[in-house]
């Protein structure tokens, strides 16, 4: 038994038998022939042709990411498409092709040049690297016939791999991931990869255990050897003992139906966050006690123009009627920041995430996409599972901005009633994303029903670490004293109101955490579905007196490992 430390990824374990994909080795290009005895139309034809085949494999690859695991993470394709036509990149291999290269050789060359300028960029940039190499390899692939000519499909059918298959490579592109059987890979360890590249998120949307960044001690393992993958604590066992497996064999939790209460009675909502139609079901599965997010720009992402009210009112309502007893919380658009959109035609700004994103763009240069959103959701609110119908505004820094957010429901609620157009207004509320949100939590809550966490971005605006940036990762810590005191503050100033305070960013889903969450006094949390077995168990082992000291020991520390000491955790990755 040897085991090997990476990045837990989706915290889950699986056991099962080792096998290597590794589709570079397709890919050795033949020698470069002289110039002069290069056909030049006919390998511009090969190249356009090829570019055809990959560009229908990427829409398949969307259609079925987006039918198993969700349109947010289906969107990465439309990137991929991007890379594929870009204008720039077509005009550079058609001119070396035209200068005697033969078309794979000249993709090769060009997306060489890509590949490195975008790994030489920080943080998400540089997981576009990725994206990049999936185009180029696809490309190949059809070029090189390594794939009889389907269109750049890998030689390994990643779509049929045997039961208990444990796969490893040196990284997976997302359209690997996607390709991925759930039922049928019992895990997946890759040499290279970050915990929030897009392979990652969707492996993890698949609940597929991944432990990623192993480093290339990973080639040590052997086709066909035993190994336990275990996402949760970052560890790749080759040749497990039987204690292990059997650990690793059990399925994941159970879902828990009913609501959950702690062992002294008092009641914690367990929701989750979905950015479509197709997390709604594997969401309700699970045992969600409704949406405590529902991201509406990936609505917007993935298309040409934003959607009609029509469309966005069909999204909600088919997010009111799968959780129909529950609460349903639908945030308003919020793009910018790292989520462009790019027919919306968002400034271009030197630091995007301190400029025009969330409530800022719809109450000012988005107004209009604001006003149609308001006019979905009011009425939505009308129908019959519209009562839990919740509404929140995201990156709130000041007062005037929801009253002003108000004021547009309001007036909305007035056109639609002189149009005769059944609507109802919902509860409203607003993220805490920002200092400036969580000292103002109080007068927010005296003017909205509930308020939510976004801890994502708190850690980021708290610390001055941006969320996407590898190289301050250490900073972006929910766990920081600074950030833990923001969330007391707006806790604090939510009890004894009528409103409620929930959480929805990443720190909502890390069950190691529920008791300092219900601690400091946080009546909802929120997280991708996959979590939501272990935090509804937890709720239920948690004592709300012991968390409410739990929660105070934790506020009066001045360091990450004094937080740490106090949780009784070891240190971990922030
Ligand atoms: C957050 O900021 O924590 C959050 C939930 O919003 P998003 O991750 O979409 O920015
Ligand atoms: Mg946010």
């Amino acid at each position: 038994m040897r085991t090997l430390d990476g990045v837990g990824s989706t915290p889950r374990s699986g056991v099962g038998t080792a096998r290597w994909y590794r589709p570079e080795a397709d890919l050795t290009l033949p020698d470069r022939p002289a110039p002069e005895s290069v056909d030049v139309d006919t390998e511009l034809a090969r190249y356009e042709s090829a570019r055809d085949a990959v560009r229908e494999a990427l829409r398949e690859a969307r259609d079925r990411t987006a039918e198993r695991v969700g349109e947010e993470e289906a969107a990465v394709f439309e990137a991929h498409e991007g890379f594929l036509d870009d204008p720039t990149i077509i005009e550079d291999v058609e001119a070396a092709i035209r200068d005697g290269t033969p078309a794979p050789h000249a993709v090769a060359d060009r997306f060489g040049e890509a590949v490195a300028q975008f790994e030489g960029m920080e943080g998400r940039m540089a997981e576009r690297a990725d994206d990049l190499r999936d185009v180029r390899d696809r490309l190949l692939r059809a070029l090189l016939g390594a794939d009889g000519g389907e269109g750049g499909q890998a030689v390994t059918d990643l779509a049929a791999l045997p039961d208990g298959t444990v796969l490893l490579a040196e990284r997976l592109t997302p359209s690997d991931t996607a390709t991925l059987d759930p039922d049928a890979v019992a895990g997946i360890a890759t040499i290279e990869g970050g915990r929030t590249s897009h392979a990652a998120i969707i492996a993890r949307s698949l609940a597929i255990p991944a432990v990623v960044g192993v480093g290339a001690e990973l080639d040590s393992v052997a086709d066909g050897e035993t190994v336990l993958v275990d996402g949760e604590a970052g560890k790749v066992v080759v040749d497990p003992d039987e204690d292990l497996r059997a650990a690793a064999r059990e399925a994941g939790p159970e879902a828990i139906r009913d609501r959950v209460e702690t062992i002294d009675g008092r009641s914690v909502e367990v929701a989750t966050n979905v950015g479509g139609e197709a997390e709604l079901a594997p969401a309700a599965e699970r045992g969600a006690d409704g949406i405590g997010l529902f991201r509406t720009e990936f609505l917007f992402v993935d298309r040409e123009a934003p959607p009609t009210e029509d469309e966005q009112y069909e999204a909600v309502t088919a997010a009111l009627s799968a959780f129909s007893d529950d609460r349903v919380v639908v945030r308003t658009l919020d793009v910018g920041g790292d989520k462009p959109v790019p027919y919306l035609d968002l400034p271009d700004e030197p630091n995007p995430f301190l400029g025009r994103r969330g409530i800022r763009l719809s109450l000012d240069e988005h107004a209009d996409l604001f006003e149609t959103q308001l006019r979905a959701l009011l009425r939505a609110a009308a129908t019959e599972d519209g009562d839990g119908l919740a509404v929140m505004f995201p990156l709130v820094t000041r007062v005037e901005e929801v009253e002003r957010a108000v004021a547009r429901v309001e007036a909305v609620a007035d056109d639609l009633t002189s149009e005769g157009v059944d609507h109802a207004v919902p509860e409203l509320g607003a993220m805490v994303e920002t200092p400036a949100a969580a000292f103002l939590a109080d007068a927010l809550a005296e003017r909205l029903d509930f308020l939510s966490v976004g801890t994502n971005d708190l850690a980021q605006y708290v610390m001055a670490a941006d969320r996407g940036n590898d190289a301050v990762a250490d900073y972006h810590d929910p766990l920081h004293p600074a950030v833990l005191r923001a969330l007391d503050r707006t806790t604090a100033a939510v009890e004894g109101t009528d409103a409620w305070v929930g959480m929805c960013g990443e720190m909502a889903g890390d069950p190691a955490l529920t008791e300092l969450l219900v601690g400091l006094g946080f009546d909802e949390l929120s997280m991708s579905a996959v979590t939501v077995p272990d935090v509804k168990r937890r709720v239920r082992e948690v004592d709300a007196d012991a968390a409410r000291s739990l929660a105070a020991d934790a506020l009066a520390c001045e360091t990450r490992s004094e937080v740490l000491d106090v949780l009784g955790l070891d240190d971990r990755a922030a």
